[in-house]
Formats: structure tokens, C-alpha cells, sequence
């Protein structure tokens, strides 16, 4: 891939008069915070006087959705949005967004208002003294428990470890790319994405600002805990095959092991039999059950950790889209996307 030319502190005219910055919000079933959404983001990029379009990925609510967001880019062509023909989670969405947005920089972040966009101003002035990614890292102590913030911790330390990506901080998707970060990874091909390990993945520098997560401004979280499992596993996956390389190291070990202890087996049988020194050397039935069993898991969860990466093998061959677009207000809202755009209605 061809490095983008225009990255990094040389493009300081983008930044102090951007042309326009995308804001890109997934939306599934969230037709009460929309219209607020729109408000609080008008006014804070108003405030510091940034040109923008907000781009709403509708993606497949069972609500009223697309008809506030008819009627909103009616009102103001400021709002925009794609409707997805399903809903294709987070990620999807997301990806989806990106595909289409343009501008000099582009922000995403959720529509529940739980990333509040007066935040904004505050990434745009990093961005502007030169940074390419700003990640907003939620400052979580108020509003979650105790548990879920060690669980959060524990879990994004050991990606950490996994991936050598540093994701610590990385728990949300709420964050600026500038215009050319975005376009390269646009342009990555893989069609799994776990989007706030490849915005680390991506390099160029990067900076993270904290701000307060609120609570959902109206409704309840989206997400159920299948596809919460199934995303921690993406993150675990996504970036390394340590984990495939772990059991190559545990299966050494064992090997290793076990031919010692069969070497001391066979020398004490002999020396028993043969010369009477110590005891017959038949071992119990408890050490050889718990062998069996601890040696059965082991290899069951490397079968499943195998398995992990063959699925995800399996599904980047079939090569299908990430999403499907199926109705826009954006005139050309994405050659690439596989799929057969409408006219926005
Ligand atoms: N979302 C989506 N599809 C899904 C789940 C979530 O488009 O299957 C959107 C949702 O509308 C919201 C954002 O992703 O704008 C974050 O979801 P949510 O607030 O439910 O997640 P939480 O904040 O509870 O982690
Ligand atoms: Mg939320």
C-alpha cells in the first residue's frame, strides 16, 4: 500500500480551515436520540466554526429511524444518512460510514449520546496541532461497576498482551482520524474488522484525550452478550496467532514432560524388577484420571482456538460485503460496497 503523502504536522491548512469534518454515528433503533444527537453536535461544531455533516448509519432499526432521518436531512442537508438493509452491528456500520464519509478529518461515535459531542472541540484542537488519531478514552469510574471495570481492565490488558498493540485505553470507538488516516484504513482489505485495534495498527501519531461517558440518553444498549463474546474473541484474535503459538509452547511442554517421567517409569520398573531397589512403580488411578482430563481440555480448547481462526479464514474467503447499502442521502454513497444503492426516497 502506498503511504498517503499528506499525513502528519506538513497539512496545516486542512486542519485550521477544514473544508468539512464527517462525524459518523451507527444507529439501530435510536430514533429518539437522533434528533438530539444532531442538535448537541450542531452546536459544538458551530461553536468553534467547523464546517460538518453528520452521517448516520441506519442500520436496520425496527423503529422510526429512517423517517426522523428523512425529515431531519429535509430540514438541515447538513444530516446525512445510509440505510443499511439489515442491522450489521456495530462494526459494520461503522465500516460502512467510514466508506462513504468524506472530509478532512472524521469523527466517529456512538447515537446514544453516551460519548457527549461537546467533547468534539476538544479532538479537533488536537487534530489540528497535529495529530493524525485521537482517541477519546471514557473516564469510566463514574457510571460503571466496580466489576465491569476490573473485567474491562483485565480483559483489554490481555489483548494488550496478545495483540502487542497497546489497547488499553482503547475502549470505545469514539475517536478522529484525520481525512487520510481514515482512507488508509478504508482501504485495508480485510472485511472482519476490529476497528479500534486498527485504528492503533495504522501507527502514524496518534494521541488520546479523556472525557466523562453519560448515560444513554434514551433507550437501552444494543448489545447482547453473544455479540459482546463475540467481539472480546474478534479483539483477542484479530491481530495475533500467540494463542495458536501458546499451545505450540504447552504441547512442547507436555511432550517434554512426559517423556522424562515415562524415562523414570521405565528405569524404576526395571531397577524393581530386576534388582530389587524401591517399589513396583504402578501409580495410581487419580494421577492418570487427572492426566486424561487436564489433557482432553487442553486439547479441546486449542481444537476451539484453531477453530476461531479457521472460521475467520472461512469467512473472509466468502468474500461477501460488510454491509449492504440500501438507501442513501448521499448521492453516490459507495461504488465499492458490493451492493445496489437507491436514491434516498
Ligand atoms: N449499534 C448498532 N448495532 C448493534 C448494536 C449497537 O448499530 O447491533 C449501535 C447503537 O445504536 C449505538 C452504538 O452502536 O449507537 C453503541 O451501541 P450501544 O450504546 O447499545 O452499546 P453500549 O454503549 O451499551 O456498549
Ligand atoms: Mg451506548
Amino acid at each position: 500500500m502506498t503511504v498517503q503523502p499528506n499525513l502528519g504536522k506538513g497539512v496545516k491548512d486542512a486542519r485550521a480551515n477544514p473544508a468539512r469534518i464527517s462525524v459518523v454515528a451507527p444507529a439501530y433503533n435510536e430514533s429518539e436520540n437522533l434528533p438530539v444527537l444532531f442538535e448537541r453536535v450542531r452546536e459544538a461544531l458551530e461553536g468553534i466554526d467547523v464546517p460538518f455533516q453528520l452521517l448516520v448509519v441506519e442500520n436496520g432499526s425496527t423503529d422510526n429511524s429512517i423517517d426522523v432521518l428523512r425529515d431531519m436531512h429535509e430540514r438541515d442537508p447538513r444530516l446525512n444518512y445510509i440505510r443499511l438493509s439489515r442491522n450489521f452491528g456495530h462494526q459494520g456500520a461503522l465500516t460502512a460510514g467510514m466508506a462513504v464519509a468524506e472530509g478532512d478529518a472524521l469523527i466517529s461515535m456512538d447515537a446514544d449520546l453516551q460519548h457527549p459531542p461537546e467533547v468534539l472541540p476538544e479532538m479537533i484542537a488536537k487534530w489540528r496541532e497535529g495529530y493524525d488519531v485521537v482517541i477519546a478514552v471514557a473516564n469510566t469510574n463514574a457510571t460503571q461497576s466496580l466489576a465491569r471495570r476490573i473485567i474491562n481492565r483485565i480483559y483489554y490488558s490481555v489483548i494488550t498482551g496478545i495483540s502487542g498493540l497497546d489497547l488499553r485505553g482503547g475502549l470505545s470507538d469514539f475517536r478522529l482520524m484525520d481525512g487520510s488516516a481514515a482512507l488508509v484504513m478504508k482501504s485495508l482489505p480485510e472485511r472482519s474488522r476490529y476497528l479500534r485495534g486498527l485504528a492503533r495498527w495504522i501507527g502514524f501519531s496518534q494521541t488520546s484525550i479523556s472525557y466523562e461517558i453519560a448515560e444513554r440518553f434514551r433507550g437501552e444498549s444494543k448489545f447482547s452478550l453473544g455479540q459482546l463474546f463475540r467481539f472480546g474473541v474478534d479483539g483477542a484474535l484479530a491481530f495475533s496467532i500467540l494463542p495458536l503459538r501458546l499451545f505450540l509452547v504447552l504441547g512442547f511442554f507436555v511432550a517434554g514432560s512426559s517423556l522424562l517421567y515415562a524415562c523414570y517409569l521405565v528405569m524404576s520398573k526395571l531397577l524393581s524388577d530386576h534388582f530389587g531397589i524401591g517399589e513396583n512403580a504402578v501409580s495410581g488411578f487419580t494421577t492418570l484420571a487427572a492426566g486424561i482430563f487436564f489433557l482432553s481440555g487442553t486439547i479441546l480448547m486449542g481444537i476451539g482456538i484453531l477453530g476461531e481462526y479457521i472460521g475467520r479464514i472461512y469467512d473472509e474467503t466468502k468474500a461477501r460485503p460488510s454491509y449492504i447499502v440500501w438507501e442513501s442521502s448521499l448521492k453516490d454513497p459507495d461504488p465499492e460496497s458490493g451492493s445496489d444503492p437507491r436514491e434516498a426516497r
